[in-house]
C-alpha cells in the first residue's frame, strides 16, 4: 500500500470508523481544536467489518479501508487493546472479545483478574500491562497511514472509578496513583505539541496531528 501524504485542514470531513461510543467521544474531544467535520460510521449506518486480523495494525487497516471505500470519505479507525505481561500479552487484539456479547466489561475485567490469579500473580510488580492504540487514516483510493501509541501501567484490583470506558477502572498508568477510570477525560487524553501525551490513544493521536493537522 502507498504511504499517505495528506493534510487535514479545517473543515475536512473525516469519518471516524467506529461504533464504540467511548472511542468516538475521545476522538471528538481530541479533534475539537482542529475544526474538522467529524462523522461516525454509526451515524452513517455503515456496517462494522469482522475483525479478522491477528494484529492491531491489520484490524485498524481493515476498519479504515472498509469505511473509506463504503463512504467515499477519508476514514480514521482505531484498533486498540490491553496486553498484560503475566498473561503473555493477552487479551491483546482480542480485548473486546473478552467482554462477550453483548459487551460486559465488568465481566472482562474480572476475567483478566481471574487469569492473573490463575498464573500465580501475588504482587504489583507482576501486574504490569500496557494499552496499545493503532490508528489507520485511509483514503477511498486505498492509500493509508498508521500511527501507534502505547501507555504502560499496572493492572489493579478491585476496579476503581466509573469514568472512561472498557478496562479503564483496572488500569493505573505509570506515574499516577489513580486509574484511567478515576481520571477526567481531559487528563486521560492530555497531550501538547512536542510532548507524548498520557493515554495510548492520545499518544497515537499526537503523532497523527503532528503529521496531518495545522496547529
Ligand atoms: P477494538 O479496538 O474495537 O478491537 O476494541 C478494543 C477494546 O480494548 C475496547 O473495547 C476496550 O475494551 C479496550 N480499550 C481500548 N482502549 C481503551 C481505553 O482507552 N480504555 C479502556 N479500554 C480500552
Amino acid at each position: 500500500m502507498t504511504e499517505l501524504k495528506l493534510k487535514l485542514p479545517k473543515g475536512t470531513k473525516l469519518l471516524i470508523a467506529t461504533h464504540n461510543g467511548g472511542k468516538l467521544a475521545e476522538f471528538k474531544q481530541l479533534f475539537a481544536p482542529f475544526g474538522l467535520d467529524l462523522v461516525s460510521a454509526k451515524e452513517l449506518g455503515l456496517e462494522e467489518p469482522e475483525e479478522t486480523g491477528t494484529t492491531f495494525e491489520q484490524n485498524a487497516r481493515l476498519k479504515a479501508h472498509t469505511a473509506a471505500s463504503a463512504s467515499g470519505l477519508i476514514a480514521l479507525a482505531d484498533d486498540s487493546g490491553l496486553c498484560v505481561d503475566a498473561l503473555d500479552g493477552r487479551p491483546g487484539v482480542y480485548t473486546a472479545d473478552w467482554a462477550g456479547e453483548p459487551r460486559d466489561f465488568n465481566k472482562a475485567m474480572q476475567k483478566v483478574e481471574d487469569e492473573l490469579i490463575a498464573v500465580g500473580v501475588t504482587n504489583s510488580t507482576q501486574r504490569r500491562g500496557a494499552f496499545f492504540a493503532t490508528l489507520c487514516l485511509a483514503l477511498p483510493n486505498g492509500s493509508d497511514k498508521i500511527f501507534v501509541g502505547e501507555a504502560k501501567g499496572e493492572m489493579v484490583w478491585p476496579p476503581r472509578g466509573d469514568l472512561g470506558f472498557g478496562f479503564d477502572p483496572t488500569f493505573m498508568p505509570d506515574g499516577f496513583d489513580i486509574t484511567f477510570g478515576q481520571m477526567s477525560a481531559d487528563k486521560k487524553h492530555s497531550w501538547q505539541k512536542g510532548k507524548p501525551g498520557l493515554s495510548h490513544r492520545a499518544r497515537a493521536f499526537a503523532k497523527l496531528v503532528e503529521d496531518c493537522c495545522d496547529f
